[in-house]
């Protein structure tokens, strides 16, 4: 009987997969490529390879999110874990995305992905699949994680913090659950217990809208947002609040929206540490008067990806999306004052 670990890889391209062309890199290489610049781990694991699509991550949709976890599902009794290469700009929305979609996973699935090509002779390329796939492989790994540079990320805590550098995610308001040197995982958080089976959901509501307040963030667009979607996750300055110019709009379109079953979260701007509207006046009153939600220490990825999906399993239950919201899933959410 064969002992190696069953590895599915799924390429949906990034840089990770792209050639040079006369108009930029652009993802060409196919995952069957992506394994021939790995050939050494084929002595430790039996890889085999799927391709979702061969896109600039910047064209990343919910749509493909949900077929990406269609390949999951599809495979998820015969691998022993998952590696999804992407490209690394919105590599922190599918990672945090998957893990809502993705959930009580005793399987570990891995998104990862390059600054530079694969092919180019100076590349982190072969080195993040290289990780990713020792790191799907060991049976003490689970859930949805982001690999980088050497960095094992839980996949609702991970942003991409530099536009170059090899070192290019951070993990934010959490630790990293473990660091891989060479062949060796040293892990920093132990696994958890899933007292629920694995369950793959695949529609996440796309009705959602972020307004980055600026001084001086004109009215009129507050109703234009309130009119026009379904949840409004307002990135407010500081711990969070509402600037007084805005606050007559505001009152007058949530009375009028929040009982259709919209949505407010309110999340800040700050890199780190997260929002606590209760300090100020300025965030305060507005809390307590429309019992808004807030992201306090989540991701401001995880919290559109948590909305997303609390909205398309939850409709316009109001209550039943408050619960969830707080609920903490894959490390997203652990100060709530
Ligand atoms: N634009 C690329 C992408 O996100 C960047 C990368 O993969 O590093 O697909």
């Amino acid at each position: 009987m064969n002992s190696k670990r069953r590895i599915l890889l799924i390429a949906t391209g990034g840089t990770i997969a792209s050639q040079v062309t006369d108009h930029g890199l652009k993802p060409g290489l196919d995952a069957e490529q992506l394994l021939s610049y790995i050939p050494e781990l084929a002595d430790e694991f039996l890889i085999d390879a799927v391709q979702v699509c061969n896109i600039d991550s910047t064209n990343m949709t919910p749509e493909i999110w949900g077929q990406i976890v269609a390949a999951v599902e599809a495979k998820y009794l015969y691998y022993d874990g998952f590696v999804v290469c992407h490209g690394t700009d919105t590599m922190a929305y599918t990672s945090a995305a998957l893990s809502y979609m993705i959930q009580n996973s005793n399987k570990p699935i891995v998104v990862t992905g390059a600054q530079k090509p694969i092919n180019e002779v100076n590349t982190d390329a072969r080195q993040n699949l290289i990780d990713s796939i020792r790191y799907a492989g060991d049976p003490d790994s689970q859930g949805v994680t982001l690999v980088f540079n050497g960095n094992v990320i839980a996949g609702t805590r991970a942003r991409k913090t530099y536009a170059h550098s090899y070192n290019a995610f951070s993990s934010v308001n959490f630790p990293v659950l473990a660091v891989i040197q060479e062949k060796k995982i040293i892990r920093f958080i132990p696994q958890q217990t899933y007292t629920e089976p694995v369950h793959f959901s695949y529609r996440m509501n796309d009705s959602i809208v972020v307004l980055k307040l600026i001084p001086g963030t004109k009215p009129e667009l507050v109703e234009y947002l309130f009119q026009n979607y379904d949840c409004l996750v307002i990135e407010s300055f500081g711990v969070g609040g509402i600037p007084q110019s805005l606050q007559e709009t505001f009152y007058e379109q949530m009375e009028k929206w929040i009982s259709k079953g919209k949505l407010v979260v309110m999340a800040t701007q700050v890199a780190n540490e997260g929002s606590n509207m209760e300090i100020y006046e300025v965030g305060q009153r507005f809390k307590e008067d429309f019992h808004l939600m807030e992201a306090y220490d989540m991701t401001l990825e995880a919290t559109i990806t948590k909305l997303m999906y609390l909205m398309s399993i939850c409709g316009r239950n109001y209550t039943a999306i408050y619960d969830g919201f707080y609920k903490t899933i894959n490390y997203d959410i652990l100060s709530r004052s």
